[in-house]
């Protein structure tokens, strides 16, 4: 599907369903400044869905400090549960992964490669230090 970004303003249909007022778009696909095309955003035209990685990813990156800062205890001072938390990020994160590569065209089958080496190097690393300690 082609379509220029800025002829709908689809930023402002996704902010609207958010009960948000529209963005300013900051003019990287060439239109006016105020034209609110959702770039980067879910709705947009160009790479939709990566600010929603990037946000998710972030809150990952939180829970886990918050899993350091508390030395592994689960249950966190604000009386939230951070594997509880944890098993949510990562749902999200999981969702946000799966939305770009299908709505942005990435290689699936490369990834999925990639991915299940990458687990197996980290199983590997995992394994020795698991026996070690049983
Ligand atoms: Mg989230």
């Amino acid at each position: 599907m082609t379509h220029d970004p800025h002829e709908r303003g689809e930023g402002e249909v996704c902010a609207s369903v958010a009960g948000l007022p529209p963005l300013p778009s900051v003019g990287l696909t060439g239109g006016s400044p105020l034209e609110g095309s959702g770039d980067f955003s879910i709705g947009g035209a160009l790479w939709p869905g990566v600010s929603k990685l990037i946000e998710e990813a972030g809150e990952v990156i939180q829970v886990a400090g918050k899993l350091l800062g508390s030395r592994g205890v689960e249950v966190h001072w604000d009386g939230s549960n951070l594997r509880e938390r944890l098993e949510e990020e990562i749902a999200d994160l999981l969702a946000a992964c799966v939305f770009v590569v299908e709505e942005n065209g990435l290689d699936r089958d490369a990834i999925d490669g990639r991915a299940e080496r990458k687990l197996a190097l980290f199983q590997g690393w995992q394994r020795p230090k698991t026996e070690e300690r049983a």
